[in-house]
């Protein structure tokens, strides 16, 4: 799975516990943390639908243009063969008419010298029948001058015929060439409708990854705000023994009054205490009279059924209780309840009695 968004989910766990101070009670943040999760999964399985499309119309896009470089290239050089037959066409005819010009002009030449010799002969012959021997040798010389310029014509006439049947027209390859064009044309058309095909999978994905985002977004927006308000709820008090800072939610419906160390710290003041209780109920041995840190106490059983027992010690009555008197509740053997000689009864105590209730009968 490859996860577009580096480090991770934003939703993880870790990122809601650094975004709270602790859990929250409101069912909501659950209820809206699971649909961010929910959308962001999607939005990742989109994602990982959409990217190797992606991959495949990125590399199919690079085919296509090196397939399109080849059939220019290709087109290139199917023209340039073209223009190259041209003009070996255009030597080749120009080379043939020329030859076939001259042939021509040789055989006229011939023909000429073939009429001129007949001419001569006949005149030769007419002399030589008139008796004028003298013309008549002249006729002949001329016809036999005649007669070797025609011969001589039909050779050259001969010597050009067998050129011109020697030549032969250019060889092109042009039409390798158009093959060649042709196949590659075809090749990219091919690839092209692939291509097309594709494109419109890849862009129906990014579509569909596009929608699954905004529900993300949405949804993280959502889960985001509710956070902030549950942050909103926290706010700092101090101890009211140290002074020291403690975190409270405006929602808690017993706001923590001291901070853990001086929890702590009334803890083992309990613990020494009631060693100190036991100590007195033993050497009150259920007597109404005791003594309870090493001053005089006064012990009292409730007549309530509730079992509890009240000790007051350290007052200023001889007994122990009177003016000033520390106050001890114990109940089935355990200390509820302890407060100090000259304590402030409503606020100052040394075993935590917020709820006030065992003082009360
Ligand atoms: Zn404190």
């Amino acid at each position: 799975m490859l996860l577009y968004e580096q480090g991770g989910p934003r939703s993880s766990l870790l990122y809601f516990e650094r975004k709270c101070f602790s859990m929250p009670r409101n069912p909501e943040v659950y209820r809206l943390k699971a649909i961010a999760d929910q959308a962001f999964a999607a939005k990742q399985a989109a994602y990982d639908r959409m990217e190797p499309i992606g991959q495949h119309r990125h590399d199919l896009n690079k085919r296509l243009n090196k397939s399109w470089d080849e059939v220019c290239s290709a087109r290139e050089e199917m023209n340039s063969a073209y223009e190259r037959q041209q003009v070996e066409w255009e030597s080749y005819k120009s080379e043939r008419d020329s030859l076939s010009a001259q042939i021509d002009a040789v055989a006229r030449d011939a023909n000429r010298a073939h009429e001129a010799m007949r001419g001569a002969f006949d005149r030769a012959s007419d002399a030589y029948n008139s008796g004028d021997k003298a013309s008549a040798l002249l006729y002949a010389s001329e016809g036999r001058g005649y007669q070797y310029e025609r011969n001589s014509c039909n050779e050259e006439k001969g010597r050009l015929i067998s050129i011109a049947k020697s030549m032969t027209p250019p060889s092109s390859d042009f039409h390798r060439f158009k093959e060649r064009y042709n196949n590659l044309m075809d090749t990219h058309k091919a690839l092209q409708a692939e291509y097309k095909l594709i494109k419109s999978q890849y862009e129906m994905a990014r579509d569909e990854f596009s929608r699954a985002k905004k529900q993300c977004d949405i949804a993280k927006a959502a889960f985001e705000r509710i956070i902030e308000a549950e942050r909103a709820k926290w706010h700092d008090e101090a101890c009211k023994e140290c002074g020291a800072t403690i975190r409270v939610n405006i929602e808690w419906s017993h706001p923590p009054s001291f901070c853990k160390a001086c929890k702590e710290k009334f803890k083992n003041a309990h613990k020494k205490q009631v060693a100190n209780v036991e100590k007195a109920i033993m050497h009150s041995n259920s007597s109404e009279w005791g003594r309870f840190n090493d001053e005089n106490a006064r012990i009292k059983p409730r007549n309530d059924g509730s079992g509890k027992v009240d000790v007051y010690y350290g007052g200023l009555s001889a007994d122990g209780d009177g003016l000033g008197h520390g106050h001890v509740v114990i109940q089935e053997d355990q200390v509820v309840y302890l407060r100090g000689p000259w304590q402030d009864k409503r606020t100052q105590w040394d075993i935590d009695d917020s709820r006030g209730d065992h003082t009360r009968a």
